[in-house]
């Protein structure tokens, strides 16, 4: 890069970030419908590339959605530390393909270290294997193809030689399970008849009392960290079953598996480090640019059985061993180093501390739209608010036409951003605190919205419009 181009990607990090203090948490319509500057046919001749850094600055930020703020309190998705920012960009610059010590030895030492730290921050057994991976989508799929793999394996089976016929494998998933869980399982070749629904509680936990029967062909399929409620399932009674009928039990820990690391909230998923395998995000909880996690499997030997390119007796238990022995992919960037830089950056109290400061405001959140007289639907025991109104029990209630109005017109306002969800057939919100940036003043920033949208909705008067300053 040349010393303008430089200067201009540094300019428009320097003053996005900049900008965030008062940048909407969601993107005007009209800049949204600026984004048509960029249809343009196929373009036959080149540009300059500070050329094309500018106007992707000009026309893409202000449609952007302000996630890296402290207001974005939408789905579960985490901002990013400035030292995984800036070690994110430097990996790029340096262009590595981390598929093994080959190809990038100081990606692999990185990712080597990240790994040790990770399974040290989250209480999982130190010898564990762990693949980097896009999201905990793909680490699921990485997680269960492991485990029906082995299932088969102890059947004498050989997924790799037989295919899956020969296999017998069922599934036990809560209801509560994680939309990309079943697809998972669908791209597994297990299908619907093959999985059995486990009932949950009233906060989205798996109910042991009423846990269909296990075998050693069962995959159990736990969540750590429920992306309405933030309720994790109650793992040692649901382990301890699974263990005496010798099923495999995986952990959907997308974001909750974080409470882990910290001592104060590391009860409020006791007993999941018990699982055979787990999938934790990092662009989450631990605040890494998109896109990063991490599956994780207890027996190293096992998950790199499953995953390596490598037909499985090609494969010598004493080689060393290959990062993408423990991924789907070949190529890939070297996600570890976004990883490595934002545990670094914080230490393993900082992240702690993090996580203790985002469940603190969503608790304070949720005394805050107590008051305002809406309903919390969950207890809030981690970062996750579920907020309905009082006379919103389904959605034919005239009250959930109000809660619909109140959520489309904070949304319009763009202060603050949350999403519609539905909770044990109410409708309702889900407001999010995954930031490291968000603090008390954009938690009363959300409740003033919040009442100002009732208000308005209440008297029945047309929205207004007006938005934050910094919209470009
Ligand atoms: C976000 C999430 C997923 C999917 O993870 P991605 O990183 O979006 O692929 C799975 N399970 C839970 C509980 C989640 O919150």
């Amino acid at each position: 890069m040349d010393e303008e181009l430089l200067g201009r990607v540094a300019a428009a990090i320097r003053e996005y970030g900049a900008s965030l203090a008062d940048r909407p948490a969601y993107p005007a319509s009209e800049a949204i419908s600026g984004l048509s500057r960029f249809d343009e046919a196929l373009p036959n001749n080149g540009a300059a590339a500070p050329e094309i850094i500018g106007e992707l600055d000009e026309i893409g930020r202000p449609a952007t959605v302000a996630g890296n703020g402290g207001r974005y309190f939408g789905f579960v998705t985490g901002g990013t530390l400035p030292a995984a920012l800036g070690a994110n960009m430097i990996a790029s610059a340096w262009d590595q393909c981390a598929s093994g010590p080959v190809s990038s030895p100081v990606a692999s030492r990185l990712e080597a270290i990240a790994s040790k730290w990770v399974l040290e921050l989250l209480g999982l057994p130190s010898d564990s294997g762990l693949g980097f991976m896009t999201g905990s989508s793909i680490a699921n799929l990485a997680c269960l193809t492991v485990a029906r793999d082995e299932i088969a394996r102890r059947q004498g089976v050989d997924i790799a030689r037989d295919g899956l016929e020969l296999a017998t494998i069922d599934v036990v998933a809560s209801t509560e399970s994680h939309a990309t869980v079943i697809r998972a399982l669908r791209v597994l070749g297990l299908g619907a008849r093959q999985i059995r629904m486990a009932a949950c509680d009233g906060q989205g936990r798996v109910d042991p009392d009423q846990l269909p029967e296990l075998s050693d062909r069962t995959i159990l399929c736990l969540q750590a960290g429920n992306v309405n409620s933030g309720a994790s399932d109650p793992f040692p009674e649901l382990v301890a079953a699974a263990r005496t009928a010798g099923a495999w039990v995986h952990v959907d820990g997308a974001f909750g598996l974080w409470a882990a690391a910290s001592p104060e909230l590391s009860r409020e998923v006791r007993g999941a480090s018990a699982a055979d395998s787990w999938a934790v995000d990092a662009h989450k909880w631990l605040n890494t640019p998109y896109d990063c996690a991490m599956a994780i499997v207890r027996d190293a030997a096992v998950f790199r059985h499953a995953m390596s390119a490598q037909a499985s007796y090609m494969l010598n238990d004493n080689d060393a061993l290959d990062p993408s022995d423990f991924t789907l992919e070949f190529s890939r960037r070297a996600r570890g180093i976004d990883v490595w830089a934002a545990i670094r950056q914080l230490g393993a109290t900082g992240i702690a501390h993090m996580i203790e400061r985002n469940c603190a405001l969503a608790r304070r959140f949720a005394a805050g739209v107590e008051q305002l007289g809406f309903e919390v639907l969950n207890r809030v025991v981690l970062n996750q608010v579920v907020v309905s109104l009082p006379g919103a029990l389904n959605a034919d209630a005239p009250c959930s036409g109000e809660l619909e109005a109140i959520i489309a017109a904070v949304q319009k306002d763009g202060t603050v951003w949350f999403g519609a969800t539905r909770w044990r057939g109410r409708p309702a919100f889900r407001f999010s605190v995954s930031s490291h940036c968000t603090d008390e003043r954009d938690i009363d920033r959300a409740l003033e919205c919040l009442e100002t949208a009732k208000a308005r909705v209440h008297r029945r008067e047309p929205l207004d419009h007006s938005r934050l300053q910094g919209g470009s």
